[in-house]
């Protein structure tokens, strides 16, 4: 046995070294979130679940029914049912499968209203227990928009467009708390 080694093996050299980069990630600061309580934050320009912009205050849709955002779309998971004719032309059913959706965003970036009545959210979470679960239909894609415009966290698309300036000017007033009657 080399002199060194036998060194090392009197002082238990591996076992100080092992238990001082254990002692040294004890006081490290977690890596780990505590999720879903707690989530990571998305990158700028991340693409996350489509949501469908319109009017809270009104219900006035954005979407004009045009049919672009259909036709952008390379994996064609995208289905519009229009109703009307000339200005009055509106997307009756709309549909997203997200089985299929790639988030490349080209659809977002056909539409031609303003504010945009297709944008990307921070939403990721892709699940359901049912393939039809993941198949989205107007109202969905329209709840998909309002919990980004009240969620906490960044919100870039919404930020990109002004819409969520828009949206939070458009917000009904909260009523004021009615004032307590007077005791007798
Ligand atoms: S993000 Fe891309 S794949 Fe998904 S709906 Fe839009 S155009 Fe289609
Ligand atoms: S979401 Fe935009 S591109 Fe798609 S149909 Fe509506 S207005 Fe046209």
């Amino acid at each position: 046995m080399e002199f060194s080694t036998a060194v090392k093996r009197f002082f238990l050299y591996d076992i100080v070294r092992g238990l001082t980069i254990t002692l040294r990630h004890l006081v490290k600061k977690p890596v780990t979130l505590q999720y879903p309580d707690e989530r990571w934050e998305t990158a700028e320009r991340f693409r996350g679940f489509l949501g469908l912009t319109r009017n809270f205050q009104t219900g006035e849709e954005n979407c004009i029914g045009c049919l672009n955002c259909e036709k952008a779309c390379p994996v064609d998971c995208i289905t519009i049912v229009t109703a009307d004719k000339g200005r009055a032309m509106h997307a009756k059913e709309f549909y997203i499968d997200y089985m299929r959706c790639m988030y490349c965003g080209l659809c977002v970036e056909s539409c031609p209203t303003t504010p945009k009545s297709i944008v990307h959210t921070n939403q990721y979470e892709t699940t359901g227990y049912f393939r039809d679960d993941l198949v989205y239909e107007k109202e969905r894609l329209y709840d998909v928009w309002e919990k980004e415009v009240n969620f906490d966290g960044p919100r870039p698309w919404g930020k990109l467009f002004g819409l969520r300036d828009r949206e939070n000017e458009r917000r009904p007033a909260e009523p004021e708390p009615e004032a307590a009657a007077p005791s007798e």
